[in-house]
């Protein structure tokens, strides 16, 4: 095995290094250091053959259950105990639903109504149904026709590329101080980002985030606008 550390039992962010992973590893070079794998066990219980170089880099620390867990924290982030509503004033978190938030509220008639999230912060839903007739149709009128959520829907399902994006790839940019392709997204006006060495990670992520925040935004609205008619 030449000059080869053996990595069984250390531990590299939420990996644990079971064993060296022979089929996939290069024995005819053992010196390059690239070609050896790992087999890995994840704390979630997920095992894979990682990559020697990326373990000790800190480039692999998981399955991919670390950042997925980053990036749901960033959308629960958006409390909204105790934020009124038209009438309903929001008590506390009620469940989740698909990817759906539900929120125990308090209308001023002194009924209470679990309602979405979303419902909530478009203006679609102002009361328990006490005051709906009246005020459904104008908050509609005066809602932007692609503005959701404080999203612009229109911007988020768009896969055009910007005319100042250097990687080819929507979200994806290169930082020349740190040497790093920056994989982004930006949702609500807040923005959430990660670092990777390698351009294929950061694309990866980008795509993981679209997934995670834009497609439930965009599915949502497009489930308003339906029933948006029989007002
Ligand atoms: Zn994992
Ligand atoms: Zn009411």
């Amino acid at each position: 095995m030449g000059k080869m550390i053996d990595l069984t039992g250390c531990k590299f962010g939420r990996w644990t290094v079971k064993e060296f992973d022979t089929k996939r590893s290069n024995k005819e070079s053992p010196n390059k250091s690239h070609t050896l794998y790992w087999i890995c066990e994840c704390e979630c219980g997920n095992i894979s053959s990682v990559l020697g170089t990326g373990l000790k880099s800190g480039h692999s620390q998981s399955c991919g259950c670390l950042q997925r867990e980053s990036i749901r924290w960033f959308i629960d982030r958006k409390d909204l105990t105790g934020q009124q509503f038209g009438k309903l004033t929001v008590l506390n978190f009620a469940y989740v639903k698909g990817r759906q938030k539900y929120w125990n509220c308090i209308c001023e008639c002194g009924n209470q109504k679990v309602v979405k999230g979303s419902s909530l912060t478009t203006g679609e839903t102002v009361s328990c149904g006490c005051k709906n007739s009246e005020n459904r149709k104008e908050v509609y009128k005066k809602m932007e026709p692609y503005l959701y959520d404080g999203t612009n829907i229109a911007l988020i399902s768009s896969k055009k590329i910007r005319s100042n994006n250097t990687s080819g790839v929507r979200g994806v940019s290169f930082d020349n101080t740190n040497k790093k392709w920056i994989a982004a997204i930006r949702l609500r006006g807040k923005t959430y980002s990660k670092a990777y060495k390698n351009f294929d990670d950061a694309v990866k992520c980008r795509q993981e985030m679209e997934e995670l925040l834009f497609e439930p935004v965009i599915a949502e609205f497009n489930e308003s606008r339906m029933s948006k008619e029989p007002i």
